[in-house]
């Protein structure tokens, strides 16, 4: 027998309207290129976003088709997230760090129609446009008097194409399962793969980190995502933010931390989120100025393992730092490290112990550990295995290139990650079964690396890994053996590199070796790699 309750479908715009009804006035303060700060009320953000659903629907898109941006966080993004969905399509969000070619692929890939960029990032997509057919047009995000001169072929003003618009739209009611979002995963081997997010996916998500042990938001709260929103959605915290009626400040390109500083003070932020490296530089700006960064009081961490001192540093300030765990597949968050009552009688060691592991999975998400012979491993806080997960937020499958290995054979999502999980449930990741680096919450593909440094004619193999870095999480150091016979600078490997690779990619030390470590199969063994090459100051570690 079936309950005899409505079937309304969890769609994306009912947020932003939720808001624009119950928080009309409450603010979105975005910082602009030039610095200076964008102010309006999620009543103007809905109106704004009804404008740009009627432009879409304009241009002629058609249900289900990609929309990209390149961009910031700042308030015409946020009206993207909205009223792309919103309209039926699908919001693309292009990380433009990447690569110039990875980013060529990504947009080609995920057939985007119209992609919407930002002032700062036109040069960089002007150099790899004549290599994308399948897009209509380009839209630069900016007004009329600000549009830079550009050889985007028949690029639109935001300001233009929204302006005369209706401020009214009627959101379609659409399947809760639709395609709402899509970000490319450009961490595992092989090319970038499309995780495609759905309307459903993304308010149950958002329903989640709103609550008390993740962003534990009220409309009380000011809401600063750092994490930029071409990351995972901002970890939801667009759509978790106006859920509540918390007012959002979206700090655009302005990550240093005096600027972060400045917009906790002047906008008195409560909440944020982002990755070690931002807090790294927050932190140290703060103690340089002698500043506490009131009101701050909850910082979420994850992308990368937070470090005890960090947290220490932020207890200090009597800020709360939280540690969270997730992957672009998950959207993102999955585990949080929030002590419960059970941990009060534990000494603060012991409590710091448990505070740097990634932490429990929360309502709605599982999570289990399986050995390489896909037995289920005890959560005994001792025996590792692959990190596999589920739920209603986690993917259940890639946009276009998929092979399906990412998936155990019952359907669960295998992450890469090799953890342990206490037996009261706070998951710790030990090892990572993926080969790549990340870097200031950033991937560095290591094979990539690897692919282009063995195109060096004195270099017979190389394998790059990461090594512990303070400021970045890991830097990429690369081991090398050379051609019999064959010489080779540092100054040399770097100058062949340079041209080939994207600027924070440029390994910073390298190793020579006789031999590299191989599977019986051929494969570089790259545990064995780390185990004998991580050390933050390896003997062998110099300029060739
Ligand atoms: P991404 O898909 O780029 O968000 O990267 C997800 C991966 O980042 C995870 O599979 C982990 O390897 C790593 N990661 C994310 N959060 C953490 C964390 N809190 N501690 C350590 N590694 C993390």
């Amino acid at each position: 027998m079936l309950g005899k309750m409505m079937s309304q479908p969890l769609l994306i715009p009912a947020v932003l309207e939720h808001a624009a009804r119950f928080h009309r006035e409450t603010e979105i303060v975005s910082r602009r290129e030039d610095g200076g700060l964008h102010r309006y009320t999620y009543g103007e953000a809905a109106r704004r976003s009804r404008r740009l659903a009627n432009a879409l629907v304009a241009l002629g898109l058609t249900p289900g088709q990609r929309v990209g941006t390149l961009a910031w966080n700042g308030f015409r993004h946020l009206e993207l997230y909205y009223a792309v969905p919103g309209a039926g399509f699908v919001c693309h969000t292009i990380n433009p760090r990447l690569f110039p070619e990875q980013i060529r692929f990504i947009i080609n890939d995920a057939d985007d129609q119209y992609v919407f960029v930002d002032p700062d990032f036109v040069p960089l997509l002007e150099k790899i446009a004549p290599g994308l057919p399948g897009v209509q047009g380009y839209v630069i995000m900016t007004e009329r008097s600000r549009m830079p001169a550009t050889t985007l072929p028949g690029a639109l003003c935001y300001e233009e194409l929204i302006g005369g618009m209706p401020d009214q739209f009627v959101w379609p009611l659409l399947d809760e399962n639709t395609a709402s979002g899509m970000c490319y995963t450009s961490g595992t081997t092989g090319n970038p793969k499309g995780v495609l997010y759905s309307h459903r996916s993304t308010v149950l998500h958002a329903m989640a980190g709103g609550r008390s042990e993740v962003f534990g938001l009220s409309s009380r709260d000011v809401v600063m995502p750092v994490v930029p929103m071409f990351h995972v959605n901002s970890w939801g915290l667009p759509y978790c933010a106006p859920m509540a009626g918390a007012k959002l400040v979206l700090p655009g390109g302005r990550l240093d931390g005096a600027s972060l500083a400045e917009l906790i003070r002047e906008e008195g932020v409560t909440v944020s989120a982002g990755v070690p490296t931002v807090w790294l530089s927050l932190l140290d700006h703060a103690d340089k100025a002698q500043d506490t960064l009131a009101p701050l009081s909850r910082v979420l961490i994850g992308g990368s393992a937070a470090p005890a001192r960090m947290m220490e540093r932020f207890d200090a300030l009597g800020i709360q730092p939280i540690h969270a765990w997730g992957m672009t597949e998950t959207s993102p968050v999955v585990t949080v490290a929030t002590l419960t009552p059970r941990h009060d009688a534990l000494s603060p060691d012991e409590r710091m112990g448990l505070r740097i592991k990634q932490g429990a999975a929360l309502f709605g998400a599982e999570m289990r550990i399986v050995g390489y012979d896909g037995v289920e491993q005890p959560w005994d806080g001792a025996t590792s295995g692959m990190l596999e997960v589920r739920g209603p937020w986690i993917c259940s499958g890639y946009f276009s290139e998929d092979d399906g290995q990412a998936f155990s054979p019952d359907g669960w999502f295998v992450t890469g990650d090799i953890c342990t999980i206490t037996p009261d449930g706070f998951m710790e990741i030990v090892d990572r079964a993926k080969d790549v680096i990340k870097s200031g919450g950033e991937w560095i593909s290591s094979i990539a690396l690897e692919n282009v440094a063995i195109g060096h004619p004195a270099v017979r193999e190389a394998a790059a890994i990461g090594r512990p870095d303070e400021k970045w999480g890991e830097r990429p150091r690369l081991v090398l053996v050379l051609r019999e016979g064959a010489r080779l600078t540092a100054e040399e490997l770097r100058e062949y590199l340079a041209p080939r690779i994207a600027k924070w990619w440029m390994p910073d030390d390298f190793v020579l070796a006789e031999t590299l470590p191989h599977t019986a199969t051929g494969k570089l063994l790259k545990m064995e790699l780390r185990r004998l090459y991580r050390a933050p100051d390896h003997p062998d570690a110099r300029p060739l």
